[in-house]
């Protein structure tokens, strides 16, 4: 093993109980993001003895935010750190790199994988759209006869969705489309003025435009005050108006006293007893660089699709030669991404703007989801759009590229009256989309290279198909039918089928599903329609790489919706004395 240095970084108070580690715990759960925190707040809700391993520090919105900080407070203007790659103020600790624990990408392949290593993940920034997957993102392969069906359908999760709903809390409207299903929604803010141009272009397109569903609270709910409308959110809500696990999930969690968290604390593997059976994890406790073992009844993987996948692969024993759980050979197989590519255009009618009311929540008031029949259309699957631009608040690198503005740049007075002109004059569009699982795009063990903890680190492969292209290709032409309506001015030509219409690197996009795919079928798939491993009856999932597809949709509020279903069977199968 490697030479192992201890976290020195890491100076906040321990939440870490390690006399409590001689325990054998009810469940063990690795990740305390989406999958990991509501895993803790529905088991220990149900009387379970938890410990929660999360490798990164604590770090609560409510307590450590920096909502209110204006960028001009500090010498840097907010610009982005190497930790901190959305900007100084932003609240996500981690990265496209962290320092210590590289990943490799395959020759030929191209792979992008962000990592949050703090309590509660990348819940911390998330842009927080709540999107449920409809009835058909179930049932892809029925379709069309691509990827897999799930083996379960939007009946089963639906219950799920609605309780995540009424804990959580979001907004949005009742909108009856066939596969965006409404949910139990709080009153949506009203769209913003270069959102009403937004929405004037697309229903003169027929583009279907309709309030955003972001987990943005707009009236009080289960304690949490409402949003006032700071537009911060991504630094991490100090009123607890937006979701994120440490403040919604964890916070109440360890209310219960049924709740040990060990932070700062990195899981090397899963462990095994004779009976092939899990008996805990073994880790890293970053702050001494010591090796310890937690030991469970059950344990519980949440250390995002990817992490969890590699921990999977790394936890070989005679019962597992190939990886915990893998007899399938599919770990870390079926990987998925969504498809993204993005435009803005300068709209002249936003130039020179009488000063106006911009308030709103930190993302979005108006989306697209997907309205087009792909029967018509030479790609399979959906994408929905993202609406960006207004009077966000200024920070280091503001209006970058203003000479490609008419007459725009120079020096002193002038560029100063431009930033004026053209602040708040751009509207961008961002196209999320459904990739179909292929045998190009997985992740494996690299057989030369461990982490600072001497872990062996994952190595990526990724390839898109034309499927993916093609999607990409249409979401242009849709951005630029949409911005050409409002009068607008763009910047790049249409990229071409060389540059593959700018679709994102694998991995860009952040939404990693898969490497743990579930199904009826052990030869397959890792786990059963319960996340519950189909080799290892006490090992369970709850993160995104249980998911069979994608899907339009952002996948966090089904992660959610996932894991508490996953919970419940556990606390059923508890009860009847099965674990
Ligand atoms: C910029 C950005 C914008 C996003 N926007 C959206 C959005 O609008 N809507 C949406 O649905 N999704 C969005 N996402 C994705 C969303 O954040 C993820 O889907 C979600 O957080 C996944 O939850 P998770 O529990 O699987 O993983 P994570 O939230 O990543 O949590 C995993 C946790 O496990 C810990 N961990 C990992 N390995 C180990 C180990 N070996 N030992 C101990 N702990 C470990 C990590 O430190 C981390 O805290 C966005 C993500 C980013 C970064
Ligand atoms: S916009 Fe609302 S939810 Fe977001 S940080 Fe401000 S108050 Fe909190």
């Amino acid at each position: 093993m490697l030479g192992v240095t201890p976290d020195t970084n890491d100076q906040r108070p321990s939440t870490n109980n390690l006399k409590e580690i001689s325990l054998v715990y009810d469940v063990c759960i690795v990740g305390s993001g989406a999958g990991g925190g509501m895993a803790a707040y529905a088991l220990t809700k149900a009387g379970a003895n938890v410990v929660l391993l999360e490798a990164g520090p604590s770090w609560f919105a409510s307590r450590d935010s920096k909502m209110l900080m204006p960028s001009y407070a500090s010498p840097r203007r907010g610009a982005s750190t190497k930790t901190r790659p959305f900007g100084e103020f932003d609240a996500c600790d981690g990265g496209w790199e962290i320092e210590g624990e590289p990943y490799t990408v395959a020759p030929g392949s191209k792979f992008m994988w962000w990592r949050a290593r703090m309590l509660g993940g990348r819940t911390n920034h998330w842009g927080r759209i709540s999107l449920r997957f409809g009835p058909r993102d179930f049932q892809g392969k029925t379709r069309d006869g691509l990827g897999e069906d799930w083996p379960i359908g939007y009946d089963d999760v639906a219950p799920y969705y609605d309780r995540v709903d009424r804990l959580i809390g979001l907004f949005g409207s009742h909108e009856n489309l066939p596969n965006e299903p409404n949910g139990i929604f709080q009153p949506p803010p009203k769209p913003r003025c270069y959102e009403l141009l937004v929405k004037k272009a697309s229903d003169k397109l027929n583009v279907t435009c309709i309030p955003a569903r972001l987990s943005i609270i707009t009236q009080p709910l289960n304690g949490r005050l409402k949003c006032h409308y700071c537009g911060q959110c991504n630094r991490g809500c100090g009123v607890k108006a937006n979701f994120s696990s440490p403040d919604v999930l964890i916070a109440p969690a360890l209310a219960t006293k049924r709740l040990t968290l060990l932070t700062s604390s990195m899981v090397r593997e899963v462990t095994v007893g004779k009976d092939g059976l899990a008996t805990g994890v073994s880790y890293i406790d970053k702050r001494t660089g010591e090796d310890k073992h937690v030991e469970a009844r059950i344990v519980v993987l949440s250390a995002s699709a990817c992490e969890t996948s590699r921990l999977l692969l790394n936890s070989k024993s005679s019962f597992f030669p190939q990886g915990l759980a893998n007899g399938s050979g599919t770990v870390g197989k079926y990987l998925t991404d969504t498809t993204g590519t993005d435009l803005a255009g300068f709209i002249p009618a936003m130039a020179d703007h009488v000063t106006h009311n911009e308030d709103g929540v930190g993302g979005m008031h108006l989306y697209m989801p997907w309205w087009l029949d792909n029967s018509k259309l030479d790609f399979p699957r959906g994408y929905h759009i993202e609406v960006w631009g207004g009077l966000y608040q200024p920070s280091a690198g503001f209006m970058g590229g203003i000479e490609r503005y008419p007459g725009g740049g120079g020096y002193g007075k002038q560029l100063k009256q431009d930033y004026r002109k053209y602040y708040g004059a751009t509207i961008g569009f961002s196209g999320r989309g459904e990739m179909i699982p292929n045998d190009e795009s997985y992740l494996e063990i690299d057989p030369n290279v461990v982490d600072r903890w001497g872990i062996p680190v994952a190595r990526f492969h990724w390839g898109w198909t034309d499927h993916e292209f093609n999607q990409v290709k249409h979401m242009h032409e849709t951005f630029r039918a949409l911005l050409t309506e409002m009068g607008g001015e763009i910047f790049s030509p249409m990229p071409t089928k060389e540059q593959g219409y700018n679709i994102s690197t694998g991995g860009q996009i952040i939404h990693e599903l898969g490497g743990a795919r579930m199904g009826s079928d052990p030869k397959t798939s890792v786990v059963n329609a319960n996340c519950q491993a189909h080799e290892c009856k006490n090992l369970f999932v709850a993160d995104g790489s249980p998911f069979v597809s994608q899907a339009d949709k952002n996948p966090t509020w089904t992660i959610l919706a996932l894991s508490w279903r996953t919970a419940d069977y556990i606390a059923s199968q508890r009860k009847e004395g099965a674990l």
